[in-house]
């Protein structure tokens, strides 16, 4: 990934700065790829849906059909579960070692690695996101997700624990069993990573349902797992719809744990089936309305370059995308004035082509409804500096848009919109903008811009989120534990807690 200066001092961390074209991949084509029928992965092999029923998935910035895929229900769902039940009970998988798992993920992510450019050509044709942008960010931090939880898998540990009497007392940190996974199509490849390095890495097996609009990199990454040896079972990839195949993992009584990342409306629904069905366990990444904070007295261009980024990055198709962005009042007009000649000449256009910053949003569906947003932020009083309507009639292409004079009750500050549009809302003081960045059921994400160290410790104590960014955005690593707060999700991915999300504590006592 093309590094900045500060990221390079920071080291591991991965700032998610579009890079600038260099010129390297400055066109690139896609239809040098032409994919084929796809079949779903169960037990080691691709196989037809048992219904035989296929769907079209589509290439978002021309809306053509890109393949058909298998489509999976119940009965593919059933045998995948089986599938990664006897690998994970009998399997060679039940014998192998840490040592073992992690040379595993590690040839995983030494193979996504070696295919970088075909799976970023691939993500970009399914999901619409500019191919330097798959390139550059989402393949690098991929490979670092199997890497990071690799390091682990030799690691899952409990303790000794002195207890009262003549007894032996330790804990066992055992892999749940059958993991249940199903995706968003924003971050396919990600988000895959960010569900299989942990579950993988803590001995679980795993049945993925990868989102409808976006399920082709999940197979390419299965066959990847295949070739590097992972036993047969231990993942399997069912594509398919939601209400279908998703509700049939999330409520299947021999799957032990359901990981889920997507809408909070959908995760209440896999909440639900699985109290109804065997109470597995549950985590969830769901929606966010983040707060991004602007003082006074912050670096002001810094502070637009990262609002702007921290909107517009991925088409504004971000969970933590900062949609509420408040300035405070003596830097406001300025503020506006440079983020709206900013977004002005932000460039929309083919994904493959480097001179585009931004692609089309994944569906005509996501970009009716974020049309629709633009409409009721229109209808209820805020005013639209730039931006709109749709690009050109080809593709589901959205202009960047911004919005001031927003009120807090407007749809368009209360709810996710997941598309480019911004709003930008005006402050007075410290305690009544931590009372305006809490007022929300959300509770993902939150940037504090300042270069008054108290000032960006007291927000970032006050404010209510899974992550607090002071002076950057969008700053994410393998390491770092992300989730939310509230009505944003329950759990966290990533960093050592992701570990406590694919185990189970087992207390044994001796006694001696
Ligand atoms: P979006 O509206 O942005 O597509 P969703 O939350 O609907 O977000 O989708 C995220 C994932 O959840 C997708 O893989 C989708 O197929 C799946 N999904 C949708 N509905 C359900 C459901 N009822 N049960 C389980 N999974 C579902």
């Amino acid at each position: 990934m093309a590094a900045t200066k500060t990221q390079a001092k920071a080291g591991n961390s991965a700032k998610l700065t579009r890079p600038v074209a260099n010129g390297k991949h400055a066109k690139v084509s896609s239809g040098a790829i032409s994919v084929p029928y796809q079949k779903m992965f169960i037990g080691g092999r691709f196989v037809d849906s048992v219904s035989g029923k296929t769907f079209e998935t589509l290439n978002p910035a021309t809306g053509n059909v890109i393949c058909q895929v298998a489509e999976g229900d119940k009965a593919d769902i059933d045998l995948a579960v089986k599938a990664a039940r006897k690998a994970f009970e009998s399997g060679p998988w039940s014998k192998m070692h840490g040592p073992d798992r992690a040379r595993l993920l590690n040839k995983l992510a030494d193979a996504i690695e070696a295919n970088r450019e075909e799976l970023a050509k691939l993500e970009s044709l399914d999901n619409g996101k500019p191919y330097s942008d798959s390139f550059n960010i989402d393949l690098p931090l991929t490979v670092k997700c199997f890497r990071y939880f690799a390091g682990w898998a030799d690691k899952v540990m409990g303790k000794t624990i002195p207890i009262e009497g003549d007894f032996l007392c330790y804990t066992r940190h055992e892999p749940i069993g059958v993991v249940g996974q199903i995706i968003p199509w924003n971050f396919p490849i990600l988000m895959l990573a960010w569900k299989w390095g942990p579950a993988l890495a803590c001995g679980n097996t795993v049945v993925l349902k990868p989102a409808e609009q976006t399920p082709i990199t999940a197979l390419r990454i299965a066959k990847l797992a295949h070739e590097v040896g992972f036993p047969a079972g231990v993942i399997n990839v069912v594509p398919g719809y939601g209400p279908t195949a998703g509700a049939a993992l999330s409520s299947h009584m021999d799957v032990d744990k359901i990981g889920f990342t997507g809408e909070t409306t959908t995760g209440k629904l896999v909440m639900t089936a699985a109290a109804q069905s065997n109470l597995k366990r549950v985590s969830l990444e769901l929606g966010g309305k983040s707060p991004n904070i602007v003082f006074a007295d912050a670096d002001i261009d810094a502070a637009i370059e990262g609002a702007y980024f921290g909107l517009f990055f991925n088409q504004g198709q971000c969970c933590v995308a900062g949609s509420r962005l408040y300035v405070e009042e003596s830097i406001y007009d300025e503020f506006v004035k440079k983020m709206t000649a900013k977004a002005k000449s932000r460039k929309v256009g083919d994904p493959f082509d480097a001179a585009f910053e931004q692609g089309p949003q994944v569906s005509q569906e996501q970009m009716d409804k974020v049309l629709g947003y633009i409409d009721s932020g229109k209808k209820e009083g805020a005013k639209m500096l730039t931006g709109g309507g749709r690009v050109g009639s080809n593709g589901y292409f959205v202009e960047p848009t911004i919005f001031v004079d927003v009120k807090e009750e407007m749809k368009i500050a209360r709810e996710e919109i997941f598309g480019p549009v911004m709003s930008i809302m005006k402050f007075k003081h410290m305690d009544e903008i931590i009372e305006r960045a809490n007022k929300t059921m959300f509770g993902l994400a939150a940037a504090v811009w300042t270069k008054d160290v108290k000032k960006a410790l007291r927000m970032s104590n006050a404010l209510k989120a899974g992550t607090v960014w002071v002076n950057c955005y969008d700053v994410f690593d393998a390491a770092a534990p992300f989730g939310g707060f509230k009505m944003s999700g329950i759990g966290r991915e990533m960093g050592e807690y992701a570990l406590t999300q694919y185990t189970e504590v087992k207390t044994v006592i001796v006694a001696m």
